[in-house]
């Protein structure tokens, strides 16, 4: 596995290669750390796999959404335990796994913990938490009725962006949590966010806006409530995305609060 680990490493030509080269890597390198040297497929992978014309067998394409394999929140957490697969592990001092309702329909990813998530382990407590709160109310939901995660479940120091390796290795995590929850929507926060899951690199205000494809789900790219509370002329623009949320989930405004947020 080292030696194919060492391959990919020298197979980085392009941008978008890279970064599929740094999930793979980080992929085989999880399943290493857990002991997992090889597998072979069980009874339902081997029928996902197809009879080619030439009598080849080629395998179905997979995605984060299948419910092959699929693991509960809290077998999820286990796994991840006292996650040592990036170095965020060394500066954190708790993990932020996420939080909310286990079958919701509607998912908010972040980008990665705070200072105040990283004390309570929980995400979006701080500041920008309350706006989220406060845009999830205008919605009509309550925090309990949604699910709320991030890109990367530890805090990177002094806030810095996540970078590409982080991301690379925290991702599984997120994909196993999408395919427990199963969400009709996502709604991205932020440039991160937004990119990690789309796999592009287009800006956050190109993204916002309009629904893209997650393997089947929806997802609504829109600015992120720290940038918010730095920019809140912005609010209007993020109230338009929540309102396209909530016109495919069918809610209906909470007039005081959806007042309260364009202001
Ligand atoms: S950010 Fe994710 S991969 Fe890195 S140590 Fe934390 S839980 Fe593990």
């Amino acid at each position: 596995m080292e030696k194919k680990m060492g391959e990919l490493n020298n197979y980085q030509a392009s941008g978008k290669i890279k970064a599929l080269t740094q999930e793979m890597v980080a992929r085989l390198k999880w399943y290493q750390d857990n002991g997992v040297l090889s597998w072979k497929r069980t009874a339902a992978q081997e029928s996902s796999v197809e009879q080619s014309a030439d009598g080849k067998k080629e395998p179905i394409a997979t995605d984060p959404t299948s419910q092959t394999g699929l693991m509960t929140l809290e077998a999820i957490r286990e796994e991840m335990g006292d996650c040592q697969r990036c170095t965020l592990c060394s500066t954190r001092t708790n993990i932020v796994f996420g939080t909310g309702n286990p079958h919701a329909s509607l998912l908010f990813v972040g980008e990665g913990p705070g200072r105040d998530e990283d004390l309570q382990g929980l995400p979006f407590v701080g500041r920008a938490g309350q706006l989220l709160t406060r845009m999830i109310a205008a919605m009509g939901f309550s925090r309990d009725e949604v699910y709320i995660a991030n890109i990367v479940k530890c805090r990177p120091p002094e806030n810095r962006n996540p970078k590409p390796d982080e991301i690379a290795t925290c991702r599984p995590f997120l994909h196993q949590q999408i395919s427990a929850i199963r969400p009709r929507v996502i709604c991205a926060l932020g440039t991160f966010s937004a990119q990690t899951l789309l796999s592009t690199e287009e800006r956050i205000s190109d993204l916002r806006g309009k629904f893209h494809d997650f393997f089947g789900i929806k997802v609504l790219p829109t600015f992120h409530p720290a940038y918010l509370l730095r920019n809140p002329s912005q609010k209007k623009h993020v109230w338009e995305d929540l309102q396209l949320i909530m016109a495919e989930l069918k809610k209906k405004p909470v007039p005081d609060e959806a007042a309260g947020k364009r202001r």
